[in-house]
């Protein structure tokens, strides 16, 4: 067989798109996902009341694994000591590999107490109330004053699943940065501006005022912003106070192991221009604040487990890529000898953590794609024997997910929500799944 082969790993937004890319260049993909279900993020991430949007997308999704040239190989988790590992796909004859594996491992922000009880990484948490196994097992006890740190839009997803699972009294959101500087859209603030306290919020407001006019910030957009959300926002319905706090950032996390977390040290930032962005710079003043509750939105970082090279929360991209792709590097290399690696690309979060939307991230995977059909196009390595390769792969575990019993499994949980009115049922453990599909 002459079609050429290739591994796509991880079957989130971006491998998706990336393995309909190479599928309509006649290239055959096999698709490799740790989870059983397809989607990444966007089933496990994306806040579970939106569900307009999350079955437009697994039905867009459904619709790119129907093409003959993908192969759906669920349940595979790649790395080291794992299912398989990528030298393994190498060494099966594949002729090039995109890790699209999104940036799924906890970012540690490295501080004193940050392993306290009751202080979580935000991953935690939106995984919890997604059902990804084995986090929708785990209890996440909560607090009622809860620090959130971060405000993108993932603090605002947090904050918007505590308003609703109710007991919360305060929600207070520290900004490393200042107003103008918020990352959340306005439609996510909606969500939860019912709950800001406005007279909180205008002192604040008034506190950080002479910063944002000695940098030429208008402090009119950021009321505009807040107001229009407000204007937007949802009923009020339950007594929590959300608060925000600007230009601090958390030194420490106060408490010990049997009472948890009692209180959350920061410390008070200023901000420079430098280079058209704003780099905050600490000052010597300190606050304490309290709670017992404290979640870090500050993104992900990616998985070093998978094999290749991590800087800080980063895969070890090469500055200097031989497929590069709208000037964008796709490439990975070696950090000691700076060498780029030949034969594996990143795209999605996996190149980016923790940014952009579905829409950027399956763009991105769909240019990755193209970086390695470039690849392979112009090294003409031999093809390997599909039926060889799919073998192997079947038997590297037991269970191995494919396309029909995915649907499968799709089927069977559609059913169970209509039987229960509901709008969506999700099994929330890999055991339920297989069971389901009469695997185990
Ligand atoms: C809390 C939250 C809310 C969000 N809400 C929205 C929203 O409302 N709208 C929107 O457009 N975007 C939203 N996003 C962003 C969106 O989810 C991401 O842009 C997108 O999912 C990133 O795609 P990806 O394919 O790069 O990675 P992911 O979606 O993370 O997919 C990675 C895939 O790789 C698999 N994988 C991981 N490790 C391995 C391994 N070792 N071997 C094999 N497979 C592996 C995983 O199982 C997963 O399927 C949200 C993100 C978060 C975190």
């Amino acid at each position: 067989m002459n079609q050429k082969t290739v591994a796509v790993v991880g079957a989130g937004p971006a491998g998706l798109f990336a393995a309909r890319a190479l599928a309509e260049k006649d290239i055959k993909v096999a698709l490799f996902n740790r989870d059983i279900r397809p989607g990444g993020l966007a089933e496990y991430g994306i806040y579970p009341e939106k569900h307009t949007l999350k079955i437009g997308l697994r039905r867009q999704f459904l619709n790119i694994l129907e093409q003959e040239n993908i192969s759906y190989f669920g349940n595979v988790e790649i790395g080291e000591n794992k299912d398989l590992s990528l030298s393994q796909l190498q060494a099966m004859g594949f002729q090039g590999i995109l890790v699209t594996a999104g940036a799924q491992k906890i970012k540690e922000l490295d501080l004193e107490g940050e392993t306290l009880p009751r202080v979580y990484h935000a991953w935690e948490i939106v995984s919890r109330y997604n059902n990804l196994p084995p986090y929708s097992q785990i209890e996440y006890p909560l607090g009622k004053k809860v620090v959130i740190v971060g405000v993108g839009n993932v603090m605002a997803d947090v904050a918007r699943f505590l308003l609703q699972k109710g007991g919360v009294e305060e929600i207070l959101a520290i900004a490393r940065r200042g107003p103008a500087e918020i990352k959340f859209h306005e439609t996510e603030f909606a969500h939860i501006a019912q709950n800001l306290d406005r007279s909180d919020f205008d002192a604040e407001m008034e506190r950080v005022t002479p910063l944002m006019l000695k940098l030429g910030q208008d402090p009119n957009e950021t009321w505009a912003f807040i107001e229009k959300a407000c204007e937007n926002c949802e009923e009020r319905t339950s007594s929590t106070n959300l608060k925000l706090r600007f230009l601090k950032s958390p030194i420490r996390f106060i408490g010990d192991e049997k009472t948890g977390l009692q209180g959350v040290e920061c410390v008070e930032n200023t901000l420079i221009e430098e280079n058209h962005s704003m780099k905050t710079v600490p000052t010597s003043l300190h606050t304490i604040f309290e709670a017992d509750t404290a979640i870090l939105a500050v993104g992900s970082s990616v998985d070093g487990e998978i094999g290749l090279p991590v800087l800080k929360d980063q895969f070890a991209i090469s500055p200097y890529p031989d497929y590069p792709q709208d000037g964008i590097s796709y490439e990975l290399m070696y950090p000691d000898t700076q060498k780029n690696i030949p034969g594996i690309f990143v795209a999605g979060w996996s190149r980016l953590a923790s940014y952009g939307l579905v829409g950027i991230s399956g763009k991105d995977g769909s240019r990755g794609a193209q970086a390695l059909y470039e690849y392979i196009d112009e090294k003409k390595k031999n093809s390997p024997d599909w039926k060889e390769l799919e073998f192997q792969i079947l038997n590297s575990k037991n269970a191995v997910i494919n396309k029909k019993m995915m649907k499968q499994l799709f089927s069977i949980e559609a059913e169970i929500a209509t039987k229960n009115h509901l709008a969506e049922y999700k099994f929330a453990t890999n055991q339920e799944m297989l069971t389901a599909l009469g695997l185990v």
